[in-house]
């Protein structure tokens, strides 16, 4: 995988969002009875929990995925850590606004019932929120993989972009239906 310069990422996390690395080491090194592994430049481990989130340059993956290949696409380990990998970059971009504009932020959006009930109600997707969307984001362009919950969120086809060979033939379907 083709990743972000090394000498750019972990500077940056250890100086501008060193407050976020710092909580991340601490929560990685409580969890080092754990599998871990490298994901890009990250660091992380299957911990001992349903639920994953990233800190700073650190992941922490739901222990139930522990069984997926990371570098399949098609898996759904591969697609959280693509998205908790976008989450890593946030850090980067943030610095010290990371804390309260994407950690509170979402961890309020996931773990609030009322929340819960109001995506559970109306359909909404976990992804639909600025922090989520933007770590796909993220994710995505660094590992040109998909991220978690991807399509959940990308379901509008943009009407310019379908080809025109594609419109011709959908013209052609609809006449001769009339026929
Ligand atoms: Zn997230």
């Amino acid at each position: 995988m083709k990743d972000f310069p090394a000498f750019v990422y972990y500077p940056l996390q250890w100086t501008w969002g060193i407050i976020q690395n710092v909580v991340g080491l601490v929560v990685y090194c409580a969890n080092s009875g754990r599998t871990r592994f490298r994901y890009g430049r990250s660091f992380g481990t299957f911990w001992k929990r349903m639920d994953s989130m990233s800190m700073g340059m650190f992941i922490f993956l739901a222990q139930n995925l522990e069984v997926c290949d990371l570098e399949d696409e098609s898996s759904v380990g591969s697609q959280v850590a693509v998205h908790e990998y976008g989450h890593t970059f946030q850090s980067l971009a943030l610095g010290p606004f990371y804390l309260p504009f994407i950690s509170a932020v979402s961890g309020i959006w996931c773990m609030i019932p009322a929340f819960q009930k109001m995506r559970r109600e109306k359909g909404i997707s976990y992804y639909m929120l600025y922090t989520e969307r933007w770590a796909n984001h993220l994710g995505r362009r660094v590992t040109k993989r998909l991220p978690h919950g991807y399509w959940e969120t990308h379901k509008k086809v943009d009407p310019e972009k379908v080809p025109e060979r594609l419109k011709r033939e959908a013209e052609k379907t609809n006449k001769s239906e009339l026929n």
